[in-house]
């Protein structure tokens, strides 16, 4: 018998979360407890400034409100420094790291237009400087430290969508790992955090299906297993618009004031194909229930607008 499936949940506490949130969070919850494995939450609050305590705790507020739960305390990313420095360190022993002195202006100088959702490729002005030039561009500017990757093909099985493939320096560039101000990136957070917490299925919005590739290069560079991807399907409001974190009536704390946890949940799975109709569910007879071949590849429509007080 295979080791059981260790699914997680990673919000960043830069707001409150919303229905977009819950439904990632309720279809890696279905997935990973249906197939008898471990839940896990990381809290991403890398960036502290933009992600404060207290939505961290009204995050996890939220999602016991509606009656989640997980196997260890959570992990919260603001608090793991020390790790993410030493990985960063053997990336740089290997020599893949270099200092990109580039500003915000020079970066959207140097994009093409027309880009439409994708982020711009970086255009690599930093990657051959001489060792003085660093020196001498490192008195007046701290730099991001970037990631050098191959002009290689990255292909890999998304477990909804298929099969994906990416050439790394043509479609995503050399990657920040390590920001300016200090912070280090997203991708090599969640590729250490992910590895070392066991996580061995990731279930997320298909609008980070595009940064997959260059997060199973980290991890092949660091000599990681990859888990299973399953990127989900983006959820829209009952109109078939993308849901905003503008949208606050969408956000949890309205619509508590008006809706069961029951009810909030029924009307999720309903929107994901897991329930024929919109009526109150709990997550043990979702997880009963759950079945990936219910889950749309299409973009999903919640099944009404929810009422709010
Ligand atoms: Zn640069």
């Amino acid at each position: 018998m295979s080791a059981p499936a260790v699914g997680r949940f990673a919000p960043t506490p830069s707001g409150r979360l919303h229905l977009g949130n819950l439904l990632c969070c309720l279809l890696a919850y279905l997935s990973a407890r249906s197939q008898g494995g471990r839940f896990l939450l990381r809290i991403e609050d890398l960036d502290v400034p933009r992600c404060p305590k207290r939505l961290s705790d009204a995050c996890i507020e939220d999602l016991t409100f509606l009656g989640f739960d997980w196997d260890e305390p959570p992990l919260y990313q603001s608090a793991r420094t020390d790790v993410y420095q030493a990985h960063f360190d053997r990336l740089r022993e290997m020599g893949l790291v270099y200092p990109c002195f580039c500003t915000r202006a020079q970066l959207h100088a140097a994009q093409a237009p027309n880009l439409g959702e994708r982020e711009p490729v970086y255009n690599r002005a930093c990657a051959h400087l001489t060792p003085a030039e660093i020196a001498e561009r490192s008195r007046t500017r701290r730099p991001a430290m970037r990631l050098r990757v191959p002009d290689a093909e990255v292909a890999f099985e998304d477990a909804h969508f298929g099969a994906i493939r990416e050439n790394l320096a043509r479609d995503c560039g050399d990657v920040i790992i390590r920001r300016s101000d200090g912070l280090f990136g997203y991708q090599l957070a969640v590729v250490v955090d992910d590895a070392l917490s066991g996580v061995t299925e990731v279930v997320r919005g298909r609008d980070i299906l595009a940064s997959t590739p260059r997060q199973i290069y980290l991890q092949r560079t660091l000599g990681f297993d990859t888990p299973v991807y399953r990127h989900i399907p983006l959820l829209m409001d009952a109109q078939g618009r993308r849901l905003a974190k503008r949208d606050r009536d969408l956000g949890l704390p309205a619509l508590s004031r008006t809706m069961s946890p029951e009810q909030i949940l029924g009307m999720l799975a309903c929107a994901a194909g897991i329930l024929d109709e919109n009526r109150p569910a709990t997550l043990d007879e979702l997880t009963k229930r759950f079945d990936w071949r219910r889950v749309p590849r299409d973009d999903l429509r919640l099944p009404c607008t929810p009422k709010h007080a």
